[in-house]
């Protein structure tokens, strides 16, 4: 993988006393520092840009995050939720899927921001779990930006882990695309953190994924954190369907299987291609030439386009069918999807959004279908 090193970093008033900065000044020793007031929201004008979108990746801005860190995961209307709740540390990422859903969600707020008062993340996480101490949280750090590609010079997730892995009710799962994992084999994870790798077949990183890490780098590195004592997760997401993908997603598949020990998998997620109208007109902007926008697609009740729901179902089953083959007790889930779809591909949906959630806790290791 390409590290990725922005042009410029544009640190705002208030954040040099972050353990971020100092991070980033010690990291990127050769990258220009600019400081201003307060971080605007938009880069350039946009009027004289092709794509303000790509423009944005660019630069790494620093600054204090005004909001609330801690967030239940919006899911999506109708389909069954996983109890999942985000802590968005970090916005944008400097990797460029042409599928990335953030090119229609930040349209408006693209920078490639990393948030500077850490101390008031973890003051609000440690509020919200002390408060819950017997509900059990799934925690994603992955949500509006990668959760490890900025590692290597943020360090953020070496400011947050220290409080994480001590923590009794939470997993906490970083979810990357790259292969930076470096700086957490440093750490003991004590059971609290799943890293987990979005995959692909290795003709659809090339085709829609630029600029992430290989499929044998991601693999290597999930078998770096396993070796190091970290729960591993899989997300088989977006799968895409075109000629010959059962041979690329089976191959796949078999490669995952004979590189993890599957037994100390915490879960595997499986979802295809989705995409709403405004997200296609960008993907038609900034990749034109991706096949992803010639599949037949329809217009699913979350208003998200996907496909049609038999091929799907068969897409699903297929997966399922491998990874029992290879796995045949890992957890697998999947990633907003209906009721009937789960019913179609295992026979059974979970009744409630809890039940999804308490069977990803630690120590619930009944075998899902
Ligand atoms: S790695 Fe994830 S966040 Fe980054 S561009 Fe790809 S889909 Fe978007």
């Amino acid at each position: 993988m390409k590290p990725f090193q922005p042009e410029e970093v544009i640190v705002e008033q208030g954040s040099e006393a972050s353990p971020i900065y100092r991070n980033l000044r010690r990291t990127l020793p050769d990258v220009p520092f600019r400081f201003v007031g307060e971080v605007s929201r938009r880069v350039g004008d946009g009027s004289s840009m092709t794509d303000p979108f790509g423009a944005a990746k660019k630069k790494l801005y620093l600054a204090k995050h005004k909001g609330e860190f801690f967030k239940k995961c919006p899911g999506s209307d109708g389909q069954v939720c996983c109890n999942y709740f985000v802590i968005n540390f970090a916005s944008n990422c400097p990797m460029d899927c042409s599928y990335c859903y953030l090119q229609e969600y930040l349209a408006d707020n693209s920078e490639l921001k990393v948030f500077s008062n850490v101390g008031d993340l973890i003051a609000e996480a440690d509020q919200v779990l002390r408060k819950h101490r017997g509900m059990f949280f799934r925690v994603g750090t992955g949500e509006i930006t990668d959760s490890l590609a900025l590692e290597p010079f943020t360090g953020m997730v070496g400011e947050l882990m220290p409080y994480f892995v001590e923590q009794p009710n939470v997993l906490l799962e970083l979810k990357t695309k790259s292969d930076c994992v470096a700086s957490l084999l440093d750490f003991d994870p004590k059971g609290r953190v799943v890293v987990s790798w979005s995959m692909n077949p290795q003709a659809v990183i090339d085709w829609d994924e630029a600029d992430t890490a290989s499929f044998s780098e991601r693999l290597s590195a999930a078998r770096r954190c396993q070796e190091a004592g970290y729960r591993l997760g899989f997300h088989f997401d977006p799968m895409i369907e075109y000629p010959g993908w059962e041979i690329d997603y089976r191959a796949m598949i078999e490669e995952v299987f004979a590189t993890i020990d599957w037994k100390r998998l915490s879960w595997l997620s499986l979802g295809v291609l989705r995409n709403t109208p405004g997200l296609k007109r960008a993907m038609r902007e900034r990749f034109p030439g991706t096949q992803l926008l010639t599949g037949e697609q329809v217009l699913c009740p979350d208003g998200k386009l996907r496909y049609f729901q038999p091929l799907r179902v068969e897409m699903y089953r297929k997966m399922v069918g491998w990874i029992r083959r290879a796995a045949p007790t890992v957890k697998i889930y999947l990633c907003m999807e209906s009721k009937e779809v789960w019913q179609q591909v295992f026979g059974y949906a979970p009744a409630c959004e809890k039940d999804l959630g308490n069977e990803m806790a630690p120590g619930a290791e009944s075998a899902w279908l």
